[in-house]
């Protein structure tokens, strides 16, 4: 929140806010901000962070849920909350319990709904397999994600088993500001 309220062209900043203590603490950042009122020491806390983010994180979706509910029963944000896990493992040198927990992580795709089916079971929690292409969801993203590529990618990786590396290119661009 900090970061949002020392951009100068920022307003109005929304935060989702599920009880009391929430509301405490972003009233009291939002006492504590102002434009230009982070420190160069913060700036480049933030400008690391980025660059550790850019480098493993394959795609760049806030979970914000807005592009739900799909009609077709896809979990958007799980299929892509699923892959960046992958990806933050795979970046770093894994012992055999990480491994282990690597082959979870995408298990975790697998028990996902694969077909109408296995949707009638586990509704409104369907892997990328179940995306008609619709498009719906594409125009309610506020991150502008090209979700059905992206969706078509996950499979390759989490349902194909093909390498991350060769389906996914690493994020690259880092605002510098
Ligand atoms: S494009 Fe795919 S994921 Fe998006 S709303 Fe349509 S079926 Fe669902
Ligand atoms: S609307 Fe976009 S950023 Fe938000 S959960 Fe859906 S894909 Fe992710």
């Amino acid at each position: 929140m900090q970061f949002v309220w020392d951009r100068p062209e920022v307003s109005l900043a929304l935060s989702g806010m599920g009880s009391k203590q929430m509301i405490d603490e972003n009233c009291a950042s939002a006492d504590a901000s102002g434009i230009n009122a982070l420190s160069d020491d913060d700036r480049k806390v933030l400008k690391e962070i980025v660059g550790i983010y850019t480098k493993r994180i394959r795609v760049p979706c806030a979970s914000c849920m807005y592009c739900m509910q799909c009609p077709s029963g896809v979990n958007i944000p799980q299929n892509f909350a699923i892959l960046n896990n992958v990806s933050l493992q795979a970046s770093a040198k894994q012992n055999s319990s990480q491994r282990f927990y690597t082959y979870l992580i995408k298990r975790g795709y697998k028990k996902m709904a694969g077909s109408k089916y296995e949707l009638a079971r586990n509704p409104g929690n369907g892997n990328a397999l179940v995306c008609t292409k619709c498009g719906r969801c594409m125009e309610r993203c506020p991150q502008a994600r090209k979700i059905t590529t992206e969706l078509e990618k996950v499979h390759e990786v989490l349902g194909k088993g093909k390498r991350i590396d060769d389906v996914f290119t690493l994020l690259s661009t880092i605002d510098e500001k």
